[in-house]
This record gives C-alpha cells, structure tokens and sequence, in this order.
C-alpha cells in the first residue's frame, strides 16, 4: 500500500516530465533541454512552481509572473500517469514487467494528447517505442521476441487493411497511418491477441463517444486516445477477459 501511493508520487513527477514530451516533440524540440518557460511571459519556471498537480492548484492554475491561465491539461497529465504508474505497480509489483509495460503506458499517454492537440502522431517517437517492445521482448524468454514482432506486424496490418478497405468503398481515409504506428507498438508490447481486444474496445468507446457528443461524421476524431484507452484495458484486464471470453466456448 505505502509502495503504491509511493510509486504514484513516482508517476506524478514522470507525468511532468510526459507533460514537456507532449508540448514540445510535435514542435520537434528537445524534451531535455532548455528548462520550461511560460509560453506567454517568457519567464522560467521555478522548481517550487513546478512541482506536480500541488502547484497547479497553489498558484491557482495562473502563471506566478503574468498571471496567464496554465491549461488543466497539464495536472491532467501528470495525475492519469500518477495513476497509471501505481495501478501498473500494483499489478506487476517491482519486476521487469512493471518497466517494460511502463514504457508502452508512457509511450500511450504522450501520443494520445498530442493527438488531440495536433491530430497527429509523432513518428519517431512511435519507432522509438516499437523498437524497444521488440528489443527487450526476450528478456521474457527468447520465444516471445517472435510474439512481439508477430503482434506488431499484425497490429499494423490491421490498420492498413483497414484504411485500405475504408479507401475503396467510400474514397475517404478513415484512420490514419499514425494509428497503424500506435497498434505496432502496442502489438509488440501485448502480442496480436490483445491487438484484436484493443480494437474492439477503441471500436466500442470510439462509437459511444461518438454517440454521447454527437460528432459529425465528417468532423474528423483523433483515434489515438481510443486506441490508448483499448491498449490500456488490454494490458490491464486483457488475460481475464480473453479467458472468459475463450472459456465461454469450452463445453
Ligand atoms: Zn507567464
């Protein structure tokens, strides 16, 4: 319990750090350096004014210096990935599971929310990702390096088909090939069965959301945050749900 509300501290500051990744790769700057200023004033960003969610609510969402509003987006961040990182903790407890999914949860958090400030997805980043799925994928035993490549290789595939077959029938781009990056990285890290799961629950909430805010089907929907949000269940929840589900079929 006391390593859980530790490692949720733990995730609060890497949600900080997140935070920079999101406002600064679709500029293609470096997330490492210089320290963060506010846009507006220009004045650097103390460290007491910057430390996670408790500043925010201390200057009361305001710049200290000029008194601009700081977007709820950033304490936003910084407690979903505060949240995240203890729930994963929580589940994998200190071991070599909780970094390497770690790494696809981080990875999720960054691409969603640039997606939907610039409905795009970085693309470096996401060969950044699949590379490390893939690259430390033996250290759970050499047969899952071929799992790893397998579900991203389908998860890709998936969305190609996808788009492609979209393509024909309505001469329209559904998704994006962004999308089809985000399902490599999550089929290298989950494998393909959890590919298939993902989809179907970004599919799901996809379609409630679309019913709940009444989007015009024209208005284009960054699919990031869904694919996320089905990525995430999947690494959550994934095993017991495929269980019962293959289970259901068993007589
Ligand atoms: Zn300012």
């Amino acid at each position: 319990m006391v390593y859980c509300l530790f490692s949720f501290i733990l995730g609060i500051f890497m949600g900080s750090f997140l935070n920079v990744c999101i406002y600064r790769i679709p500029k293609g700057e470096s997330v490492v350096y210089p320290p963060s200023k506010c846009p507006n004033c220009g004045n650097r960003i103390k460290w007491y004014h910057n430390i996670p969610l408790l500043s925010y609510f201390l200057l009361k969402g305001k710049c200290a210096y000029c008194g601009e509003r700081i977007s709820p987006l950033y304490p936003a961040v910084e407690f979903l990935t505060g949240l995240l990182t203890a729930l994963l903790f929580c589940k994998f407890s200190l071991s070599f599971s909780f970094f390497y999914y770690l790494i696809l949860v981080y990875y999720l958090i960054v691409v969603s929310f640039i997606d939907i400030k610039t409905m795009e997805v970085p693309v470096k980043l996401s060969y950044f990702a699949l590379l490390l799925g893939i690259l430390l994928s033996p250290f759970f035993g050499l047969s899952q390096l071929k799992e790893s490549v397998l579900g991203a290789s389908f998860g890709a595939g998936v969305i190609l088909f996808i788009i492609e077959t979209y393509f024909v029938f309505t001469g329209k781009e559904g998704m994006g090939y962004g999308d089809a990056n985000i399902m490599a990285v999550v089929g290298a890290f989950l494998g393909w069965e959890k590919v298939l799961l993902t989809l179907f629950v970004a599919s799901a909430v996809g379609a409630l959301y679309g019913l709940l805010t009444l989007k015009k089907r024209e208005a284009a929907l960054p699919f990031g945050p869904f694919l996320a949000v089905g990525a995430l269940v999947s690494l959550f929840w994934g095993d017991r749900i495929i269980n019962w589900y293959l289970g259901g079929f068993t007589p």
